[in-house]
């Protein structure tokens, strides 16, 4: 009885209270986001790791400067570009702020 309870309220939490920690960009899909992508991209089209000029839209990936599971801003000011590719710098600052000391 005790189990199911807790179960139920497992259910309940799951879907309504938390969000994922990390959402990379690449699951998010639709109009908002592709108009952000450009505007980013428009302001400063290179790669903020090795400066790299980057090609519209499937050279890049959106980046927050500061990650969102440290409390950054989800807001253009708060995005930059990485370089997608063989050895994607995004993959290495991801990495980084996992391995941070200061996470
Ligand atoms: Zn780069």
């Amino acid at each position: 009885m005790k189990l199911k309870m807790l179960k139920l309220r497992l259910m309940i939490f799951n879907n309504t209270a938390i969000k994922p920690y990390y959402v990379s960009n690449r699951h998010i899909t639709g109009y908002q986001l592709q108009k952000r992508r450009l505007e980013v991209w428009k302001d400063n089209p290179y790669c903020v790791v090795c400066g790299r000029l980057v090609h519209y839209p499937s050279g890049f990936e959106l980046d927050h400067i500061i990650p969102l599971f440290k409390g950054g801003a989800d807001t253009i000011e708060n995005c930059q570009i990485f370089y997608i590719g063989e050895d994607s710098c995004h993959q290495r600052k991801t990495k980084s702020d996992l391995t941070s000391p200061y996470f």
